[in-house]
């Protein structure tokens, strides 16, 4: 795989330089410079595969000129460790669950792949390799638990001090081992600029040897890919036309979405849904992008206000909005209107959507509004697990929600994090001190 710059301004890069540099030295972004066909052949083996199956047949034909087949296999088939269910809620509506990963958020498909394939390149530099990362929440936990125990590999997460869910910091701050929680006494934003000080520190950067594992690394978005086409083969039958809805954030699973239409999965058309942070579904009406701060909602893992996949959108159209537009809808829905929906579809149904995936369950509404009759199927993705916001629910509700067992002993282990000032020399000094 060749990959390119979003901005045209750096040059081409190979799979291993582009999973370990996160990101091209022009500030763009990785992409693929060519996404291969599967043959139909390829699609209709897949129906009845197991998940690592299907993950392995999609990650050979797109990577498999730069890891070796035997490789990809292992990796597949340890990364997805856990079930993928598809579940019926309609005649024509599915929901893919992808929160039973260790975090209980979708993040362990990209977190878990990527571990595990940079774990596989040999590396000419004999330095341990530093994996700096700033969470709101999901990403923490998912990135801890899939680099714990990586050889060769030492994470260091900041999180804002105060402004995570308890399970969400207890992910992060439990494991030890290779794994170190800084607990920032500042917001996201600050933890965030941490990072990028450390990136752009270039006497740090001689010193240590820095990457990221943000969703800008390619490597998170590849495993995306591949529950698109499991979904659907794990439809009971093949259907006229094929419907996804994706709560969308940083729209990396937006574009991992597209790669596989792109690929030959045959999809008819996306969902992007939104909450009120809605600055693509704008653009895709007015063909103006106005990034903005973020406002907070009850989906706060979907709250940004500058989307940095918007990027590859673009590039993959050749930055045609007509084109995005023939296969995209951009919706936006308000906390209102997404918690009536987690309560409709409680009542319909008795199933219990996250505030995440009940914002893609209004934007398959949008979506499928004219159509009628059995010719087609819905899906949407759900992203978390309804028990990582205990909050939102009512009684009843709540009652009806477990937790599974919990993979790391989390409940009564204890939390060690380092708490620092939100000043980018504390960072550095630690960084430093423990590379001794
Ligand atoms: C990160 C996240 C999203 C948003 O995904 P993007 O790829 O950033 O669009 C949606 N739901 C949950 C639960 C998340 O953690």
């Amino acid at each position: 795989m060749k990959l390119y710059s979003t901005r045209q301004k750096a040059p081409e890069a190979s799979l291993q330089q582009a999973l370990f540099a996160g990101m091209p030295a022009d500030q763009g972004l990785y992409m693929p410079v060519a996404i291969p066909r599967l043959p139909v052949e390829t699609l209709n083996l897949m129906e009845g595969l197991a998940f690592p199956e299907i993950a392995f047949l999609i990650a050979q034909a797109l990577i498999g000129d730069s890891v070796e087949d035997q490789v990809l296999k292992e990796i597949t088939r340890e990364a997805f460790s856990f079930p993928v269910p598809l579940r019926q809620i309609g005649e024509n509506e599915y929901v893919l669950e992808l929160f039973h990963g260790p975090s209980l958020a979708f993040k362990d498909f990209g977190a878990r792949f990527m571990s595990r394939l940079m774990g596989s390149f040999p590396s000419l530099d004999k330095r341990e390799l530093q994996i700096l990362v700033a969470t709101s929440g999901d990403t923490g936990g998912a990135v801890a638990m899939g680099f714990y125990g990586v050889p060769g590999i030492r994470v260091t997460i900041l999180y804002p001090s105060g402004r995570v869910s308890n399970l969400q910091e207890k992910q992060m701050t439990t494991l030890g081992g290779n794994i170190r929680a800084l607990e920032v006494a500042g917001s996201f934003d600050d933890c965030q600029g941490m990072v990028k000080q450390a990136f752009a520190d270039r006497s740090l950067n001689q010193e240590l040897r820095l990457s990221s594992a943000n969703s800008i690394n390619i490597g998170r978005l590849i495993p995306q890919i591949f529950y698109y086409f499991y979904g659907w083969a794990c439809l009971p039958a093949r259907k006229s036309a094929l419907y996804y809805s994706v709560p969308s954030g940083n729209f990396g699973n937006l574009v991992a979405g597209l790669m596989a239409w792109k690929m030959g999965l045959p999809i008819t058309r996306l969902a992007a849904s939104t909450n009120a942070n809605d600055v693509v579904p704008q653009w895709l009406i007015s063909g103006e992008y106005r990034p903005r701060p973020s406002v907070h909602t009850l989906s706060t893992a979907m709250d940004v206000g500058n989307p940095s996949n918007f990027e590859r959108i673009v590039s993959l159209f050749q930055g045609d909005r007509e084109l995005v537009k023939s296969m995209v809808s951009g919706y936006s829905f308000s906390d209102e209107e997404t918690r009536q929906a987690i309560r409709r579809v409680y009542d319909r149904t008795g199933y219990i959507l996250c505030p995440h995936s009940a914002v893609a369950w209004l934007g398959l509404q949008a979506l499928t509004a004219e159509k009628r009759g059995g010719q087609y199927a819905a899906v949407l993705l759900a992203t978390a697990h309804p028990g990582k916001f205990p909050d939102i629910y009512d009684a009843d509700m709540a009652s009806q929600i477990h937790l599974p067992e919990l993979d790391f002993n989390m409940q009564g282990a204890q939390q060690i994090s380092v708490k620092i000032a939100a000043e980018y020399s504390g960072l550095r000094r630690i960084l430093l001190e423990s590379s001794r």
